[in-house]
């Protein structure tokens, strides 16, 4: 490589014109004269609009982000698929939740703590068990929890209790529908389960069983699982039978939506 002084020639600049940012200072560029015979003059290339070069990069900067925007949304889209989660919820953010109780801020920042430290509460398979009448938002803040953690690359499962004991007996009609113990074994390692609408009573004790199975399979593999149920306390232990109310309860995690209804906030889902 030519490590000489640059000659004057290499040093030439002159004004050139662009059309849409106009003077500006254009340098000589000596390209590399290989093989070239002595005496042969050196080729020399004027450089172009630095503005030009300058918002080329950055439009194709902007381009790669919006691309790869676009890719990581399109893989959330399709982790919310996988989810479970219905359309009229995806709206559902802590952002759009209207707290404008005490009872509802406290709602709000105990499931937005569940959000942010999730993986935390992912170490100690911790739950929450929501608890109130229906149009309450449960379903709004159970569903921003779980697109939150989706957002940050866990999965979720959103299931009602009543369609986990339909996905659980699915084979008894469908044989090729998948086993009881497949099913199971898929809502053990999703890493949040929210289990819907806890509080219609179980038609059998076998069905009884089944949801203990779904919820002592997540306690015993510390997973953490939400419950939403328009249920007393006592009521819900009835309900769901002394040993799932067991797995489920914990310090702190019992969460009253004990007012009427949305007052003045868009109703999202319910
Ligand atoms: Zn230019």
């Amino acid at each position: 490589m030519d490590v000489s002084e640059p000659t004057a020639e290499q040093l030439q600049t002159r004004t050139a014109n662009c059309k849409t940012h106009g003077d500006f200072e254009s340098r000589a560029i000596t390209l590399p004269t290989l093989g070239n015979k002595p005496g042969k003059p050196a080729k020399v290339i004027w450089s172009k609009c630095p503005a030009c070069a300058r918002e080329t990069a950055e439009r194709e900067a902007t381009a790669k982000r919006t691309e790869q925007e676009q890719a990581r949304q399109q893989r959330i889209e399709d982790r919310l698929n996988r989810a479970g989660i219905p359309k009229r919820f995806r709206e559902c953010s802590f952002e759009n939740y209207v707290a404008d109780s005490d009872a509802k801020r406290h709602a709000l920042s105990t499931a937005r703590e569940f959000a942010e430290n999730f993986p935390e509460h992912a170490r100690r398979g911790s739950t929450l068990v929501f608890a109130g009448n229906v149009g309450t938002g449960k379903v709004h803040l159970a569903m921003s929890i779980a697109q939150h953690i989706i957002g940050q690359g866990h999965s979720a499962f959103f299931a009602t209790a009543r369609e986990i004991v339909l996905m659980l007996r699915a084979r008894w009609d469908d044989r090729t529908a998948p086993s009881e113990l497949e099913v199971l074994r898929m809502l053990t390692k999703v890493s949040l389960l929210v289990i819907d609408e806890i509080g219609i009573q179980f038609n059998t004790d076998a069905e009884r069983d089944q949801l203990f199975g779904v919820i002592d399979g997540r306690y015993r593999e510390l997973m953490p699982t939400i419950v939403t149920a328009n249920l007393s306390r006592k009521a819900l232990q009835q309900t769901i039978g002394e040993r799932s109310y067991s797995r489920l309860r914990e310090e702190g995690n019992w969460v009253p939506f004990d007012w009427e209804d949305f007052r003045g906030q868009k109703r999202i889902g319910r």
